[in-house]
């Protein structure tokens, strides 16, 4: 164990100063926890693990602790939830991490603008367990792990399995109280319905990575719930009959909740992963469409019309599961793929198209990988566009091909029309790979958002633009 080593002793007597003894952390041991996000081990950059944690309370020791840390250009990464999966809280230099763990008030739940104003460390658990208690109004974008906070969520611009139907942070966020790298305060956006003022910069901020401001306080819309769900699975012989079926679907004109494909492989590690037994046997790969409708015809109606789509492209079995409890039980499979397969995955990229381009996408994949020889499957928002192609570890190893593999399938989304990244974002993996997706002109605008709001580059520098 030793002590951290190269931070400046009078920054950190000043930083105990501000937030108390108790919330600075120094010792080696306790600061590791802090170092890595849920990226892919061996894409991960290594961490420098030089670092000091801060864990403020208030927004005024966040804006204390960002003058300090501007006034000595210290580098300084903040902290959520620790889900993210590009590597953007990982700190690459010896850096102030931010933790936003103590930012845990639901602050105002307005019934009249269905609008909830929380601090930025709540988790997405944690709304959504204070919604059920409040019984009509729900939050309707659902990323895969609950334990990623507020801030982490609105500046990774998340999305999730249900962003068919409801689209993805953006969409729902009103407004944040932000702390800029200097630490000045301000507010951005509110309970308007229509405001038309200005550059908007709480768009700018949102998907920001954590390179603009510090996020303290959110607000969210809510949305009165559809009472009845169910959960349709659907198991196809092949990827592209289940691609063909998804796209069919969305272009009858239905919206489900969301439309997730799984090929067969990632659907059992799962299972066997949590213990369950997945619930189809035949075919290779499963569509699991999530309804959510007003009542329990229009439930049934919709299901059984995309039944009909799914048996003309040549379904082999299918299953709807209306209980509340089974429908959690494949729910929470499906939250698990990648869990359940991070250990052996080298890559599990994030490529989203215009979702009439899936079949393309999936065949591209499909061939560039034949050619590589490479092991791979995929799992993902099919219905958005969005899927994650896995590409494996050989013997353990990262295979030779890999890199060119990869710009190969980053190279095919941007001709169809697509990104390189839907709903993880750039971070600290995938920065080199931003020319390709854009030119000088705007990378250069990037760069100059950057300098304006973070002129001493303090704040999580090397993450998001090139
Ligand atoms: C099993 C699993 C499933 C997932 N499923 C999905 C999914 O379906 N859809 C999806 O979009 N993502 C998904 N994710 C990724 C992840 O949950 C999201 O990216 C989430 O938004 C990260 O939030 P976090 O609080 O964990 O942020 P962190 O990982 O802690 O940080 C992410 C970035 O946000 C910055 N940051 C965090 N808090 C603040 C703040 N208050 N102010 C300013 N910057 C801040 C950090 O500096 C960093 O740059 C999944 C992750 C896992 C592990």
């Amino acid at each position: 164990m030793y002590e951290y080593r190269n931070m400046d002793g009078m920054l950190i007597k000043e930083l105990k100063a501000i937030v108390g003894e108790d919330y600075v952390i120094t010792e080696h041991d306790n600061v590791v926890s802090y170092l890595y996000d849920e990226t892919e081990p061996r894409l991960r950059p290594a961490a420098n693990e030089d670092c000091v944690v801060v864990k403020p309370r208030t927004t005024e020791e966040v804006s204390k602790i960002m003058a300090l840390a501007d006034k000595n250009k210290q580098t300084v990464v903040v902290r959520g939830g620790g889900t993210g999966l590009c590597g953007a809280a990982i700190p690459t230099e010896p850096s102030l991490i931010l933790s936003m763990e103590r930012f845990k008030e639901i602050i105002d739940l307005d019934d009249k603008n269905f609008i909830i104003t929380l601090e930025a460390g709540v988790t997405l658990g944690e709304m959504n367990e204070f919604l059920k208690t409040k019984d009509v109004l729900y939050f309707p974008c659902h990323p895969g792990d609950e334990s990623a906070q507020m801030g982490g969520l609105v500046v990774e611009n998340a999305g999730g399995a249900r962003a068919v139907k409801h689209g993805v942070m953006r969409n729902h966020i009103k407004g944040v109280e932000l702390v800029l790298p200097n630490g000045k305060v301000m507010n951005l956006g509110g309970k308007l319905q229509k405001n038309n003022a200005g550059y908007d910069l709480l768009q700018l901020i949102i998907g920001s990575e954590g390179t603009l401001g510090i996020v303290t306080k959110v607000m969210l819309k809510l949305y009165p719930e559809s009472k009845f769900t169910g959960t349709l699975l659907v198991s196809f012989d092949s990827y592209d009959q289940a691609t063909e079926a998804a796209t069919k679907t969305l272009q009858s004109g239905i919206i489900p909740l969301s439309i997730e494909y799984l090929d067969r492989q990632i659907a059992l590690r799962s299972a066997e992963h949590l213990g369950e037994k997945w619930p189809l046997q035949k075919g290779n790969v499963d569509l699991m469409f999530i309804l959510s409708e007003d009542s329990e015809d229009a439930l049934f109606d919709v299901g059984g019309m995309i039944e009909e789509i799914c048996e003309v492209v040549g379904a082999v079995e299918s299953l709807i599961a209306d209980s509340s409890k089974d429908q959690a039980r494949i729910l929470n499979i499906r939250s698990n793929t990648y869990t359940a397969s991070k250990s052996s995955i080298l890559d599990s990229m994030d490529i989203t198209v215009p979702p009439a381009q899936m079949p393309a996408l999936m065949h591209g994949f499909s061939s560039i990988a034949e050619k590589y020889h490479a092991s791979i499957d995929t799992v993902g928002h099919i219905g958005d566009g969005n899927v994650h192609n896995n590409i494996y570890l050989v013997d353990g190893e990262i295979p030779p091909y890999y890199e060119e593999m990869k710009e190969e399938l980053y190279k095919l989304a941007i001709q169809l029309g697509g990104s390189i990244t839907g709903e993880h974002g750039i971070g600290k993996i995938r920065r080199k790979n931003l020319p390709l997706q854009f030119d000088e002109i705007q990378i250069n605008l990037m760069r100059g958002v950057k300098e304006l709001f973070d002129p001493n580059n303090i704040l999580n520098p090397r993450t998001a633009i090139y």
